[in-house]
């Protein structure tokens, strides 16, 4: 088994409940509320670990909590807050929402430390409860609950150039060739069936090669191993093709790179898109009297705009005039170090659980419509409407909740007004 991907489930802390108490003190009959407020509940945290390179730890404890904040106490004590869980990851993790896959982190460049799941928030103590009419609060705010959550990791790995082909065409001497040619090799450990990657020196800074195994004929339909290497190539931003010109095991090279390339199309067009040049390997085994498959290679596929370069990764020859002109490619690239941006966000989950409400027209003025229920309560106090931020917050909420339809066919018109907990709002589509 291969160490790069995971399925795990993680979860925050819940906030710490406020607390109902009153100050007890001889000769003080009746003492004021004095519940303290609850602690705040720990965060999920994602970090980059240089020394980690596999996901394997996740792969057998699958469990991840942050603690819970504790209950606020008596004489105003504040509740102790959960301690965070910090979840090292080795760098170009993607960590994903498990069921829709959508993108929640990309633990890569700059991004080495992410807050995943945010811990609840303590309730308030019944302390802040008291008002001139209500002596003794015997209510104290309950804490945020916690968050919870199914993430699939996967680790894309950072290279400039991915090596593809079929099995046996090269590319695992040509990778130990052109790393070993220079003593840097990139300290990555991987496991036999994860990629491998090596540093290329080059006179003007190296690039990253990774040797893309495993990819085979149906890959990006899952079949046999390729699928689990394909999201390997996400990343990186020229491929090299190599083929078997000498066609040591029967296959056609012109035929390969095709096969390849729809593969590749089936995977993602975007990345069968990105700049690609062929190395046509094996030409020490190539002998005159053959018609030449390297000028057919050429013939083919240099009129589309792909350079074709004979080599032997066994003897070397034509490897310099390759890298010499991969590294080319690279400088034209625009494309900067592939990132894969969020697409889902956790605190929206809060917004999807069930929302018990009531929407009801007033009595004494039919244009006010009133909403009430406890979470919409409970989000108003969360939220700070004075910040922009803070009220497009509220305005999908209360859309992605269904209230906005629920007002809509309780007949709300423009500019009439929605009534919650002493907050009033005009409605406009
Ligand atoms: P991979 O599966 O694409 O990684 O292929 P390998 O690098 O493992 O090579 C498969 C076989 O082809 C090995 O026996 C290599 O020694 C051989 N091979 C690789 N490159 C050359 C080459 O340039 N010339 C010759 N004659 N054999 C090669
Ligand atoms: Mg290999």
């Amino acid at each position: 088994m291969f160490a790069d991907r995971a399925k795990i489930s993680i979860r925050s802390g819940k906030g710490g409940d406020g607390h109902v108490s009153f100050r007890r003190e001889l000769y003080v009959p009746n003492g004021g509320p004095d519940g303290g407020d609850g602690g705040k509940g720990g965060d999920v945290i994602f970090e980059v670990d240089e020394g980690q390179n596999t996901l394997g730890e996740y792969r057998y404890k699958r469990k991840y909590k942050a603690q819970d904040g504790q209950e606020g106490g008596k004489r105003r004590c504040h509740g102790a807050d959960g301690e965070d869980i910090i979840l090292k990851v080795p760098e170009g993790t993607v960590v994903m929402e498990a069921e829709s896959r959508k993108v929640i982190a990309d633990m890569s460049g700059e991004n080495r430390r992410q807050v995943i799941l945010k811990g609840g928030r303590g309730g308030k103590g019944n302390q802040h409860y008291a008002t001139a009419t209500m002596q003794v609060p015997k209510y104290a705010q309950p804490g945020q609950p916690a968050q919870e959550l199914e993430v699939l990791l996967e680790l894309k790995v950072i290279a400039d150039v991915g090596l593809v082909g079929f099995p046996n065409v090269g590319k695992s001497t040509f990778l130990s060739r052109v790393t070993n040619a220079q003593p840097k090799i990139a300290n990555y450990h991987f496991t036999t069936l994860s990629p491998n990657l090596g540093v290329v020196d080059t006179e003007n800074g190296g690039f990253v090669i990774a040797d893309i195994p495993g990819l085979i004929e149906g890959a990006s339909e899952g079949v046999g191993l390729g699928h689990e290497f394909l999201r390997h190539i996400e990343r990186t931003r020229v491929m090299i093709h190599i083929v078997d010109a000498a066609s040591t095991e029967g296959r056609d090279p012109v035929d390969d790179i095709y096969k390849i390339n729809k593969e590749l199309e089936a995977y993602n067009p975007e990345i069968a898109a990105r700049p690609q040049v062929i190395a046509a390997n094996k030409i020490d085994c190539i002998f005159d009297d053959e018609e030449s498959p390297v000028q057919r290679l050429k013939d083919e596929f240099e009129p589309k705009g792909i350079r074709v370069f004979p080599i032997s990764a066994v003897s070397g020859q034509g490897v310099k005039d390759l890298l010499y002109y991969v590294k080319e490619m690279l400088a034209n690239t625009k494309q900067e170090r592939i990132v894969f941006e969020q697409e889902f966000f956790p605190e929206d989950i809060l917004l999807k659980e069930n929302l018990p409400y009531t929407v009801e027209r007033s009595k004494e003025d039919p244009a006010i419509f009133i909403v009430e229920g406890p979470k919409i309560e409970k989000m108003l106090g969360y939220t700070n409407l004075d910040s922009e931020k803070g009220f497009a917050f509220f305005q999908k909420f209360l859309k992605e909740g269904g209230i906005l339809e629920e007002l809509e066919k309780a007949g709300i018109q423009e500019g009439d007004t929605v009534r919650m907990y002493g907050f009033d709002f005009d409605y406009y589509k």
